[in-house]
């Protein structure tokens, strides 16, 4: 069963949320503010938290700072601040990923998916499970073999290295920092230009239409995201 914490202030939504969620048998607890919602996590240990930047008490943002020290339960931030910068600082700080409301359920409910997939599945699992698949192509993360059709494609160690990170993450916003700092180094994580270079490189090695990419996608300002 996996326990998700909603953290919202908005009693409406807060509601819709709880009732949305234990109807697909989550495990729901709901805190209004942020102090309530470091006591739950600490007592209930959520698999998945929910979580408005906008909070009576605390920011959002500090919420997470406060987490990270101790949980590492992802954090799907939910924000009616649109601006990038917001959701560049929740990313920095240790969330998962963002949306802005109003949002779809149905997206909600994906991307909440998508984060609990991955908790669950890291460490890596066996052999077996090793190959992430597009109608493109397929990424053999055991043997660090890719294959577009009937033929492998030759990768350089970096252009490995960025696609292992997203291929791991699928269906979730990966920060440029992160990728930048986990590629590169931290003192790189300024350097987008990389990044631009580099998923330039690997869309014309994978995708049909690079210029339309279908898997590797960009997030304008804030990452990118590995769609199967
Ligand atoms: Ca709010």
């Amino acid at each position: 069963m996996t326990r998700v914490l909603v953290v919202e202030d908005d009693a409406q939504l807060a509601r819709a949320l709880v009732i949305n969620l234990q109807a697909r048998k989550y495990t729901v607890d709901a805190a209004p503010d942020g102090a309530t919602a470091l006591r739950l996590v600490a007592a209930e240990q959520p698999d998945l938290i929910l979580l408005d930047l906008g909070l009576p008490d605390m920011d959002g943002i500090e919420v997470i700072k406060a987490l990270r020290g101790w949980s590492r339960a992802p954090v799907l931030v939910l924000s009616a601040r649109s601006g990038s910068e917001d959701k560049i600082r929740a990313l920095d700080v240790g969330a998962d990923d963002y949306m802005t409301k109003p949002f779809s359920m149905d997206e909600l409910l994906a991307r909440l998916r998508a984060a609990t997939r991955r908790t669950i599945e890291s460490p890596p699992p066996t052999q077996t499970a090793m190959v992430v698949g597009t109608d493109e192509f397929t990424v053999d993360l055991l043997a660090k073999r890719v294959r577009r059709g009937d033929r492998d494609i030759r990768l350089t160690p970096t252009e490995w290295h960025l696609l292992e990170i997203l291929v791991t993450h699928p269906g979730v916003l990966v920060s440029q920092r992160r990728l930048l700092t986990e590629v590169w180094g931290p003192s790189y994580r300024g350097k987008t230009n990389y990044l631009r270079v580099y998923m330039a490189q690997l869309r014309r090695k994978l995708e049909a239409d690079p210029a339309h990419p279908r898997h590797l996608v960009t997030e304008p300002g804030m990452g990118y995201r590995f769609e199967a």
